[in-house]
């Protein structure tokens, strides 16, 4: 079956939903994900959303943009901070005003806490300038922004998957997607498309993100020509629950948490003098892992703990209810008692689908344009984090890029009302049926698999090779190490075996289409960090352990050629503050 619509959007977390509530001014706008809306990962964001509010001290966008600059360890584009930062109290206010219930201060004002690399003065000291929700502040906005879509008539399709995007002579017509109720296939033909999917954490053992975090239109986008930038940055998050990955937010260090090792130290004052437990997250990670691997784990163990027996009971109930339910639920532990014992946990990903300030997706290191092809989000990177994202910037990431690439579509479907997008509707959709078919003969051969493998066990040697090899510490030989046995896994997906057969809700075969996503995602980041010699926020290379302004402060694209990936480079754009020595 055949939908036509102005605007088509993949994704219903935070970026998609702000895009389409701007889109939807002009002409009609459908939303497709893989889930039930609000079931999105954004929904699960806990500890706060940035903007220089300065409800609680003095604060000002110009000391964010300074330390998102500083964060990014230099590699973030200064144009884009510096516009996110810029718009971020009028993005706070807008959701205020939209309904989104911001904790608040005893004089009825926004609530503000700490968060890792928000300073004031320039790094003098931390500030308060994470706005939030309680430790729910995704679920919050996310439900307020899918009601306000509602009400501008945004139409919803949940439980769509989309199989491949209809690229034709640099122009985007559309998605091919699973019905993956039915088993049927769709062409959502559409003049304009925007890609707001996500992140990829899954690729990882441990994590943060949830299972559909698995990088599906990247991969697609890639295998289309289109290259991905700056993959070899993936931010691992300092405290994960020890041995599943599940976050306890960064907000439990901004009120008052600290980290201690098995001797009871707060190590943190010996790699972070100023700001301690709330240094950036890349610093925080390979200070606990060093702490690990010198014996001063846990009674010697790989983890650490993260104590919140301090902090008074009422703040803990009032302001972290979420986190204190995981530990009671995963751990048995009450966080207001106990230390929890946590680790690094694969959190976040600064690179993804290049794009201009507005959204745009770019084709080359030149800034081609694609035409009528927008991406917002984790999946974008436009870029804001650079090599290393501070807590609390994508919420704002993603209403304030999801925002203007919804602007920009609007201004697009508004200039051409006439004839001639009603031409490229047809056209569209007339490219679109090769593809159609082609992924029907791609979910029948899936379906006929009848090898000796079993998709789960690839899937799980993946995760494992990544979380060994291609983690918070990285070496040439093991990245090599690392992309054989991708490429192996890659050969072994060809002889996988599928129990299920059925067509109508097969999650067998969902799993094996983002399995091939995944692998394809994993060789990009593993390739990505070999071609890296230096070490930058995130990436960190125990063979050059330096980081290298002279050859690398640069952002990586790689492209998909016929035989091995493709490298090409394009430079940071520094309007305002030369990189320096990174002291906190
Ligand atoms: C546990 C956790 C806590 C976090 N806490 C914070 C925080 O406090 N502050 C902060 O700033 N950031 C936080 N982050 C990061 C932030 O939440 C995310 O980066 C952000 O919400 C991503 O939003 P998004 O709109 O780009 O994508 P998502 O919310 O991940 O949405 C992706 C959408 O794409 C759809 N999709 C993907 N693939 C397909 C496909 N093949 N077909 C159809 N649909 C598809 C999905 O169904 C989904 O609707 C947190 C992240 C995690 C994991």
């Amino acid at each position: 079956m055949t939908h036509q619509f102005d605007t088509v959007i993949i994704g219903s977390g935070l970026a998609g939903l702000r895009a389409a509530l701007e889109a939807a001014g002009a002409g009609n706008v459908a939303v497709l994900s893989k889930l039930y809306p609000t079931r999105s990962h954004s929904t699960t964001a806990q500890g706060g959303i940035g903007a220089a509010l300065g409800n609680e001290e003095p604060d000002k966008p110009e000391w964010h943009f300074y330390d998102t600059v500083k964060g990014s360890d230099f590699l973030g584009d200064q144009d884009a901070i510096e516009i996110m930062c810029g718009d971020a109290i009028r993005a706070i206010i807008e959701l205020e005003h939209m309904g989104v219930p911001f904790s608040r201060t005893p004089e009825g004002r926004i609530a503000q806490r700490y968060f890792g690399g928000h300073t004031k003065d320039f790094g003098t000291a931390p500030v308060r300038r994470a706005c939030y929700s309680a430790d729910r502040t995704g679920h919050a906005i996310v439900f307020t922004l899918y009601e306000q879509c509602q009400l501008k008539g945004v139409k919803f399709f949940p439980e769509l998957f989309v199989l491949d995007i209809v690229i034709e002579n640099n122009r985007c017509h559309g998605v091919i997607v699973l019905e993956i109720s039915t088993g049927e296939i769709h062409i959502f033909s559409s003049k304009v498309t925007l890609i707001a999917s996500g992140g990829y954490g899954r690729v990882f053992k441990t994590t943060s993100n949830a299972y559909v975090s698995t990088g599906d239109c990247l991969s697609i986008l890639y295998n289309r020509g289109i290259p991905l930038e700056d993959m070899e940055f993936f931010q691992f998050h300092p405290t994960g629950l020890y041995g599943l990955g599940i976050l306890i937010t960064e907000g439990a260090r901004g009120e008052g948490g600290i980290l201690i090792n098995g001797k009871g130290d707060r190590f943190m004052e010996r790699y972070a003098p100023t700001i301690k437990d709330l240094a950036p997250r890349d610093m925080v990670c390979r200070a606990i892992l060093t702490e690990i691997r010198e014996g001063r784990g846990i009674d010697g163990k790989d983890y650490i703990y993260l104590d919140l027996r301090h902090v008074p009971k009422k703040t803990i109930k009032e302001r972290l209810p979420e986190i204190t339910t995981f530990c009671k639920t995963y751990m048995g532990i009450d966080p207001s008692e106990q230390p929890i014992p946590v680790i690094p946990t694969a959190h976040y990903a600064m690179g993804g689908i290049p794009t201009d300030i507005d959204g745009r997706v770019l084709m080359d290191e030149k800034g081609s344009v694609m035409q009528g092809l927008y991406s917002a989000g984790e999946c974008a990177c436009v870029s804001v984090h650079g090599a290393n994202r501070l807590g609390c910037n994508s919420l704002l990431d993603t209403v304030v890029f999801g925002r203007k690439a919804g602007r920009a579509i609007k201004e697009e479907i508004g200039r051409d009302t006439a004839g001639k997008n009603k031409k490229e509707d047809i056209v569209g959709a007339r490219h679109a049926v090769p593809l159609l078919e082609r992924s029907k003969i791609m979910i029948d051969s899936i379906l006929k698999c009848n090898g000796k493998e079993r998709l789960a066990n690839i899937r799980t040697e993946l995760q494992d090779r990544m979380m060994e090899h291609c983690s918070v510490f990285r070496d040439e030989k093991n990245l090599k190490g690392l992309i054989e046995s991708i490429r192996n896994l890659k050969e072994r997906t060809k002889d996988i075996y599928l129990k299920d057969k059925t067509r109508k809700f097969n999650t067998e075969l969902i799993d094996a289409i983002e399995l091939n996503h995944m692998l394809n995602i994993s060789e990009v980041i593993a390739s990505s960090a070999i071609e890296r010699k230096e070490s930058r926020g995130a990436h960190y290379r125990e063979d050059c352990p330096e980081r290298d302004d002279t050859s690398w402060l640069k952002h990586t694209l790689a492209f998909k050629t016929d035989k091995e990936i493709e490298f090409r480079y394009k430079p940071v754009n520094i309007t305002r503050f030369k990189p320096e020595e990174r002291i906190y």
